[in-house]
């Protein structure tokens, strides 16, 4: 009797968590021709969040964090994940995409010209990717975005609302910092212009994060956005 309850739970569990409930859309497709793809699981109802697992090609840890929210299925949230925005800087282990251009430096507020490592594309907005990220944004108006960047160790808040920031570094253990915005990011574009939204970037440590920190991590994205 108990082990067939188990297996009737289990059962249940493996419904509620399986990926099958999520649904996936093609954003669009980098310059090299990739696909870029958005998840929503949950409840399209709930609060609106979206985590990007990857900017910058060469900080690939968040992807880990990304893949394991994709399989949950939280009853309050509507939760959108994108993977990775950059896909041709992750196949080239670069931090800019394909035109060798910084995404989070050609977003559109107060952008300037940049070249080099944080080179900032033509104009604002002169990159794909920035391009499907900016509409995605504009379209969910999320109460919450989290952008994983890697290694400064640490969550860098930049004038967003500071209780789902700081919620989100209780329960991550990535030391709070209030940071100065940055011209032509994605995360003070949308600080400085979407209202009642807040953006931040969490910059995990160096190297893999282990199952424990994917956890740890995947908790912390659902702290914060029940802050609401
Ligand atoms: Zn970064």
């Amino acid at each position: 009797m108990l082990r067939a309850a188990l297996v009737t739970l289990l059962a249940s569990l493996t419904v509620v968590g399986s990926p099958a409930s999520a649904r996936t859309v093609l954003l669009g497709r980098s310059w090299q021709g990739r696909p870029i793809r958005a998840v929503e699981v949950g409840n399209p109802a709930g609060t609106r969040v979206l985590v990007v697992g990857c900017i910058h090609g060469n900080e690939t840890a968040g992807i880990a964090i990304a893949d394991a929210l994709e399989r949950l299925s939280p009853r309050d949230l509507d939760l959108w994940i994108v993977p990775d925005l950059n896909p041709d800087g992750f196949a080239a282990h670069t931090r800019q995409n394909a035109h060798g251009v910084d995404l989070n430096r050609n977003f559109p507020w107060r952008w300037r010209p940049m070249s080099g490592v944080y080179a900032s594309g033509s104009r604002p907005l002169s990159e794909r990717e920035a391009r499907i990220s900016h509409r995605l944004i504009l379209r969910l108006h999320p109460y919450l975005t989290v952008w994983f960047h890697q290694p400064l160790d640490l969550g860098w808040a930049p004038g967003g609302d500071r209780r789902p920031e700081k919620e989100f570094a209780r329960v991550s253990a990535l030391p709070y910092h209030p940071m100065p915005q940055l011209a032509g990011s994605a995360i003070s574009w949308q600080n400085n212009t979407l209202h009642r939204t807040t953006a931040f970037a969490a910059e995990l440590p160096a190297g893999r994060p282990d199952q424990a920190q994917v956890a740890r991590y995947v908790r912390a994205v659902l702290a914060a956005a029940r802050t609401r």
